[in-house]
């Protein structure tokens, strides 16, 4: 038996209903028409509309904006549930920083018009901040936005923007002023039937089949002024820059979740294959690979309940949330590997689910701020 976990004030009953009632949704509603997902490359903007009718997408937000009231906590346990079932957990990630955007630093009228839609998962979100020339460098964006009367016209491209093909409304760094940071700003896009705004390829990924990553073109496209978040332009970069420790919480906890999840898939799996007159669980490699996987994934756990605790406290400080994205997701890369080398070939068929965690995990280490980009940023704070 799993050593017990030191249970953190934010557990609380309430958490914990609502984690039995997301479970029973997930794997009843969810888990079924995984397959089907993956084959099509995404999950339909429907089941997330559903998701949001039962109070599964963003219940962290006010009541009066659509939400429940309740703390982050509750978010990180949706991506909890979905991480440990496999349905991308990024799909709502992304949906949930978008809409933190708004609920952070939209003007009241925003608020009012775009929350209540996200909640309910109207509409479905995304976050368009990486372009083919820049990446990790963010303040080399060159989408641009030039004003003309009450509106902005926009040009530029986006790419490997999660929900890019199933989203509604996006979330768009561009370019307003002048070269660097200060010239950004994030306007919010309603994508459909939105001239000179093109859904590109789709593109194909190694592993999160189910989750929906798309280049995105804008010609001559016309947004309303209204749109600007905040109303004042230029505030892009700081907006971008002071939501990251939840942000890098919501890729931390998918990774505690899938460790778990690679553990007691590799337990059973080497518990019931034999060799050499034994099972594979009684070798001692066995056994010492999977006690040293335990240890990490309950330290691991520990690691991300603590943040929990302090993000709900108030005072989880940016370098634990980043010593937080690059242990978990190292780690969950390292986990997935011995894990998979433990089924042996079969291991490496797609069909079985430790094939997928390993390729599904690999993309941890290079999306919500490559893990070199956290090095360098733990580094700056010694
Ligand atoms: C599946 C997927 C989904 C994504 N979803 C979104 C999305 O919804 N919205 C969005 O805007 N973007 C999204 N991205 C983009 C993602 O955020 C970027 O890929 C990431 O920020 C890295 O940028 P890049 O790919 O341009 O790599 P680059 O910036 O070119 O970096 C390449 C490599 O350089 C190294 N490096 C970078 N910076 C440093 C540094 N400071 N010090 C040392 N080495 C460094 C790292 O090894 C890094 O991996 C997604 C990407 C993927 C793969």
């Amino acid at each position: 038996m799993m050593p017990r976990l030191h249970k953190h004030l934010w557990m609380d009953s309430d958490t914990e209903v609502f984690r039995d009632q997301l479970r029973r949704y997930i794997e009843n509603e969810m888990v079924p028409h995984l397959d089907g997902w993956r084959k099509q490359g995404y999950i339909p903007r429907e089941t997330w509309h559903a998701f949001g009718e039962l109070g599964f997408l963003l219940p962290e937000l006010p009541e009066e904006y659509g939400g429940s009231g309740v703390s982050l906590a509750y978010q990180m346990v949706v991506q909890d549930e979905l991480a440990r079932c496999e349905v991308p957990s990024a799909d709502v990630g992304v949906h949930t920083i978008a809409a933190h955007y708004i609920l952070d630093y939209g003007t009241e009228e925003q608020k009012q018009r775009w929350l209540p839609k996200l909640a309910s998962g109207e509409h479905l979100a995304g976050i368009a901040m990486t372009e083919p020339g820049c990446g990790s460098d963010l303040k080399a964006i060159r989408t641009h936005a030039r004003r003309d009367g009450n509106y902005y016209v926009i040009d530029g491209s986006k790419t490997f923007i999660t929900n890019g093909y199933t989203g509604t409304l996006l979330v768009l760094a561009c370019r307003t002023g002048e070269a660097g940071s200060k010239g950004l700003s994030l306007i919010v896009l309603e994508t459909l039937g939105l001239d000179g705004f093109k859904v590109g390829r789709v593109l194909e990924k190694i592993g999160q089949h189910a989750s929906n990553t798309a280049e995105l073109f804008f010609d001559n496209m016309r947004v309303p002024a209204a749109n600007l978040i905040g109303d004042i332009e230029g505030r892009g970069f700081v907006q971008l820059m002071s939501q990251l420790a939840y942000e890098r919480m919501l890729l931390c906890v998918p990774a505690a979740a899938v460790m778990e999840l690679a553990l007691k898939l590799t337990t059973e799996y080497a518990k019931e294959r034999k060799m050499f007159g034994q099972t594979l669980f009684n070798l001692q490699n066995t056994r010492f690979k999977l006690a040293e996987v335990a240890t990490i994934a309950h330290i691991a756990r520990t690691f991300v309940n603590d943040c929990i605790q302090r993000l709900i406290d108030g005072n989880l400080d940016k370098e634990a949330s980043y010593m937080a994205k690059l242990w978990c997701t190292e780690q969950q890369g390292k986990v997935v590997d011995e894990c998979l080398q433990i089924f042996g070939g079969y291991g490496y068929m797609v069909e079985y689910p430790i094939a997928r965690l390993y390729a599904d995990a690999r993309v941890q280490r290079i999306y919500g701020g490559a893990n070199e980009v956290m090095r360098d940023l733990i580094a700056r704070s010694l």
